[in-house]
């Protein structure tokens, strides 16, 4: 989809609440040790050597992947002790009859509560999906595509296109809608165009999903695999004429303003399309116009019957994990067994709580009520400008920029806004009709809801208060439109901030996240965007081609890098996220030292110096590990590179690191912000 928000990590990983009935002082889930705990390291590798293993040996050791996850980490256990808080609350709000109606405690209490009534999912079985999958039975002609697709929208379904309003790039101000490719089943393009053994085996198994579905629906297996083989055919071609994620990166290759006129003349007709949606515009931005021109004639040559079948798994799939147990079972079995590895099921209320997002924001406000301690605000506030000061002098100081692009670059860091904890307005969503009777019903009207939401701010101007995160997300953002950077009260607690931890650490946990968003505006896409949030150019050329030398070192250093036999990290893809690890953790480093100016020295802590301690904090963030399966998944589709190089890929290159460890540095280091 088109919105370009930045963020720490890979998927966001789920959600949260609190009861705003019985406000009480935050409790303490963290296991209480403070600051980083010497047991995880591993003491047979030395720091120069190998920091990640150094700092994580023990960790992993003793802590191995339960069945249930793709992926653990010390992310995931701050996601998981934050998904029981947010559990108790849930629970508490279901033992209340009758909470006030659209209030946000209403809202998530009872999709909770529907979610968690297995008796009545299970009696309902497929029947909730029948009239969608009947309503694509009537269509019987091309013709009656484009007007569906758009109908899917407001179905939670995805059609072969996606239409979305979202800030004008070039306007910042201005809400813009946007159209590009979507419409895949498996997470990407590659996972259908490479052949080797791996991926065949997943396209097999994807097929073999596929029948499920409709065997699930009613079909007999011989039709199930007859629509499954027409399903993936047609989806193959879909994925040939998509655009690769590497080239989506750079924000000019999907900024394509057509007016509608040009579009329906080029393309193809949109008018029926954009009078189901009642939406009257002149102008769109395309970001991919040749896989919309391929489209367009794979829409009139693909039967029509080959059409219908595509469309009933588009519903059968999106919606599956609503249903009875057997869909959700088959949903878990492809979606997270085979291409992320889990091993099990999830227990029921965390699935429940995990398909929540649609209502993140409600979640948000009663999490925050009990769970977030407002003194966190200043201190976060106060790292931030420590931050933000020492970018400007290192702006400053830089020797391959330029004096005229400097001004121009520093305008822009002194622009950054910066959210914390949680929104100052919280969104009205007292419309929205959530009941205890139909779980299905719920997820239905909640993802009608949410597209109106988005259609509904076109042609206003854009609404810089919004949040796209909830305040209960152990995660963080930059968006390069609002050019601001984004903290959820989620993060804000150990291992990432811990009130009681010493500075350094916090320095190099939270500090790094901090300073990490921060380069995100001055990474390779980032720093296309002006001060004002618009993809303006503000470099002179010679400083640009010196940045993209640099930039081309660090594709170079992370290309190397070989997480799972014959699969490389893609040095492209995760390029701005590399930049901002190391843009990030140096920033932390140097606004630690700066903070300590003119204090008495500190004590060791567990024979660590403070300045060590920085580098630890940031370590100990990254202790994960995965399984194969979500590696592979993780190095064609997210734009982060796996953890041990986002702590070995920043320290190797930091000199700051090599003498506060007593490590020999290398001859070159490669240094950008
Ligand atoms: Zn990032």
């Amino acid at each position: 989809m088109n919105t370009r928000l930045k963020v720490i990590f890979g998927s966001i990983v789920f959600a949260t609440v609190a009861c705003q009935t019985a406000p009480e002082k935050p409790e303490n889930t963290a296991p209480r040790y403070f600051g980083f705990n010497p047991e995880n390291l591993d003491s047979s590798v030395h720091a120069c050597e190998n920091f990640f293993q150094f700092t994580a040996g023990g960790w992993l050791q003793n802590n191995p992947i339960p069945d249930t996850e793709a992926r653990w980490g010390q992310f995931n256990m701050l996601a998981e002790r934050n998904k029981e808080a947010i559990r108790g609350l849930l629970d508490s709000l279901v033992a209340i009859p009758n909470l006030k109606t659209g209030s946000q405690a209403q809202l998530v209490g009872d999709l909770y509560y529907s979610g968690m009534d297995s008796t009545a999912r299970e009696t309902a079985g497929v029947s909730p999906l029948m009239p969608y999958l009947n309503r694509v039975g009537t269509i019987s002609a091309h013709s009656e595509l484009l007007p569906f697709f758009a109908e899917m929208k407001f179905m939670g379904a995805s059609a072969p296109f996606y239409v979305s309003v979202s800030p004008d790039r070039k306007n910042s101000n201005a809400n813009a809608l946007y159209i590009g490719q979507s419409g895949l089943g498996m997470p990407d393009r590659d996972y259908y165009l490479k052949s080797d053994s791996a991926s065949v085996v997943i396209q097999e198994k994807y097929r073999t999903y596929m029948a499920s579905l409709f065997e699930l629906a009613g079909d007999v297996p011989e039709a199930a695999s007859a629509k499954a083989e027409k399903i993936y055919a047609l989806e193959n071609r879909l994925a040939e004429e998509q655009m690769s994620r590497t080239l989506q990166r750079q924000p000019e290759n999907t900024y394509n303003p057509y007016t509608v006129a040009r579009f329906n003349k080029e393309v193809f007709d949109l008018t029926p399309y954009l009078s189901v949606l009642k939406l009257r515009t002149e102008d769109l931005i395309v970001t991919q116009p040749d896989y919309l021109k391929a489209l367009s004639s794979i829409l009139t040559e693909t039967p029509i019957e080959s059409w219908k079948d595509y469309l009933s798994f588009r519903f059968l799939s999106a919606h599956a994990s609503k249903l009875s147990l057997a869909f959700e079972q088959a949903d878990f079995d492809f979606n997270s067994k085979t291409l992320r590895g889990n091993k099990e099921m999830n227990p029921r209320w965390k699935r429940v709580q995990d398909a929540m997002g649609g209502l993140n924001e409600q979640i948000g406000y009663v999490y925050v009520d009990r769970y977030f301690p407002e003194s966190s605000k200043q201190k976060i506030s106060e790292m931030v400008e420590n931050i933000r000061a020492v970018y400007r002098e290192r702006i400053q100081d830089l020797d391959w920029m330029g004096e005229e692009t400097k001004e121009k670059a520093i305008v822009k860091l002194n622009a950054f806004n910066y959210k914390i904890g949680y929104p100052d307005t919280w969104k009205d969503y007292s419309n929205l009709t959530i009941s205890r009777a139909s779980y299905f019903d719920n997820m239905m009207a909640l993802g009608a809801y949410k597209t109106s939401e988005n259609l509904a701010k076109f042609g206003k101007p854009v609404d810089k208060s919004e949040w796209f995160m909830g305040a209960h997300i152990v995660n963080a953002y930059y968006s390069p439109s609002y050019n601001e950077i984004v903290f959820p009260a989620g993060i804000l607690q150990h291992p990432f901030f811990d009130p009681e931890a010493d500075d350094a650490l916090n320095y190099g946990a939270i500090g790094g996240v901090i300073g990490h968003e921060f380069t995100h505006g001055f990474d390779d896409q980032g720093s296309k965007y002006d001060a004002n949030g618009n993809l303006e150019n503000w470099w002179t050329t010679e400083d640009r081609s010196r940045f993209d030398a640099l930039a081309g070192e660090i594709v170079a250093q992370y290309s190397a890098y070989e997480p799972l036999p014959g699969m490389n990290v893609n040095g492209e893809l995760t390029l701005g996220e590399n930049i901002a690890d190391l843009g990030g953790l140096t920033l932390a480093y140097h606004a630690y030292v700066k903070s300590r100016e003119g204090q008495p020295e500190v004590a060791p802590i567990d024979g660590f110096t403070d300045r060590q301690r920085v580098f630890l904090g940031w370590a100990q963030v990254w202790q994960s590990q995965a399984t194969d399966e979500y590696l592979r998944n993780m190095v064609v589709t997210d734009p982060h590179s796996p953890p041990q190089y986002r702590v070995n890929g920043p320290t190797i290159n930091i000199p700051e690191f090599y003498e506060n460890f007593g490590c020999e540095a290398p001859k070159k280091t490669i240094a950008i912000w």
